[in-house]
């Protein structure tokens, strides 16, 4: 069992896949996120094949234990994250030939490189923005805050009814009133603005 993603190329066998389990602990691969606990260490399988003048091949599969926080009902719940990649090193003597790394290519000195942060942004990638313990999860209660998957409460119809019956609190309800006294006022005003204009118009002529 190996503790570390750093490999060393000079001690990779030729022409053959090098199989690696590995156990890192999280701390080491820098998996500190907000909400995200992690609660076991980063386990999987690293193959190493050399090939055509040190360039090494690399396929890994890691896998970890995480506890977040269900975005709908706030319980803290388990998953399980998987994340599986594929890398190309290429030797490179002079730093100065380095090329911008495309997406899975890098660079190493032809003696050991590094696939920590390879492996620490594939299991990232994995870890969902929006929690939730179950694709069905009843979440909260507006009302009381009860967890709608353990239990019912009775606000839920209470809620209705009032969404169904304009309730005199809403601020909407007084709308149509406003709009009625707007109207008549609208109608007085331009009775009184025609009665300046004819009067004007007759002063004028
Ligand atoms: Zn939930
Ligand atoms: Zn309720």
């Amino acid at each position: 069992m190996k503790d570390t993603l750093v490999f060393d190329a000079r001690n990779i066998r030729d022409g053959v896949f090098n199989n690696h389990e590995v156990e890192i602990l999280t701390s080491q691969l820098e998996l500190d996120l907000d909400d995200v606990q992690f609660i076991s260490p980063v386990r999987g399988t690293v193959q190493l094949l050399r090939h055509s003048e040190d360039n090494i091949y690399v396929k890994a599969e890691v896998f970890t234990d995480i506890e977040m926080q269900c975005g709908r009902c706030l319980e803290p719940f388990e998953e399980d994250v998987t994340a599986t990649f594929e890398l190309q090193f290429t030797p490179v003597r002079n730093p100065e030939d380095i090329k911008s790394e495309g997406d899975g290519e890098r660079y190493y000195d032809g003696e050991t490189f590094d696939i920590s942060e390879d492996a620490r942004q594939a299991l990232v990638i994995q870890i969902p923005i929006w929690p939730l313990c179950s694709q069905t999860c009843e979440g909260l209660c507006h009302g009381c805050g009860v967890n709608l998957n353990e239990e019912h409460c009775t606000c839920q119809n209470t809620d209705k009814i009032e969404s169904e019956t304009p309730s005199v609190n809403s601020p909407f309800a007084v709308l149509p009133q406003l709009l009625e006294t707007a109207k008549s006022e609208n109608k007085s005003k331009s009775k009184n603005r025609k009665e300046i204009i004819s009067k004007n118009g007759t002063s004028k002529t």
